[in-house]
């Protein structure tokens, strides 16, 4: 299984590189070799990837990336549309999106796989956040961040709020989804603590090469634990 790390040099912050060691690990545990690519700015794009997964960064980190990520995202809108999973946090997410508008009024162009605009605020919301989602339960994380993401209409989001912001300070939904993409605000990291979103990614990614996912039971305790520490700290 090949998982490709979009930036890692630029866009990795708060635990987000534990979410590509969890799923390469999970992978494997799940009987699947696995190879992790990092692809920073002017690398060759690697072919045949079954997993893309990238984290946040600062607003200079995303600056940085952005005029890259350009050259790129034909490439990417072209493997979502194919149903390649990925999973964006924070910085990605909001430039997966079509726009960022930094405080100081800077637009960084997204790259539109996600139907959503952020806009920079002067509130950081920091702290743990639970979500309810439809598909893997409970989900819990930390987010920070003072962007305020708005989806467009009919975008499905990746969660409801019971504890924390999420995407903005106006609606409890947290996070979007399109194709088999999740963009999240969740760091902390988000995939330990949250197997099943690992399981999706690795399910979506196994059903694509190997037209089915066969998965081993993994005992989840330790990361259960974690859940409920994390989701049972104040903000
Ligand atoms: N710079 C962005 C914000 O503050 C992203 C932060 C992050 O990736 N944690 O909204």
């Amino acid at each position: 299984m090949r998982i490709l790390q979009l930036y890692p040099r630029d866009m990795n912050i708060y635990g987000d590189w534990g979410n590509v060691l969890s799923l390469s690990r999970r992978a494997q545990k799940h009987g699947y070799t696995t190879e992790i690519i990092d692809y920073n700015p002017e690398d060759e794009f690697p072919e045949d990837v079954d997993i893309v997964i990238g984290g946040g960064g600062q607003d200079s980190g995303q600056s940085v990336i952005q005029e890259d990520l350009h050259a790129i995202a034909p490439r990417l809108r072209r493997m979502a549309e194919n149903g390649v999973p990925m999973l964006v946090i924070c910085g990605l997410y909001q430039l997966f999106g079509h726009e960022f508008t930094t405080v100081d009024g800077e637009v960084l162009e997204g790259i539109g796989i996600f139907d959503a605009r952020t806009v920079g605020g002067k509130q950081r919301l920091i702290g743990n956040i639970v979500l309810d989602t439809p598909e893997f339960g409970q989900v819990v994380g930390y987010e920070n961040h003072s962007g305020l993401t708005y989806l467009g209409q009919g975008v499905q989001s990746l969660g409801t709020v019971t504890l924390g912001e999420g995407n903005n300070l106006d609606d409890d939904g947290e996070g979007a989804r399109a194709h088999h993409v999740i963009g999240s605000y969740l760091h902390g990291s988000l995939l330990p603590k949250n197997p099943r979103i690992t399981d999706y990614l690795i399910g979506e990614a196994a059903r694509r090469r190997c037209g089915s996912f066969d998965p081993e039971t993994i005992d989840d305790a330790l990361a259960e634990r974690a859940r409920e520490v994390a989701a049972s700290r104040p903000r």
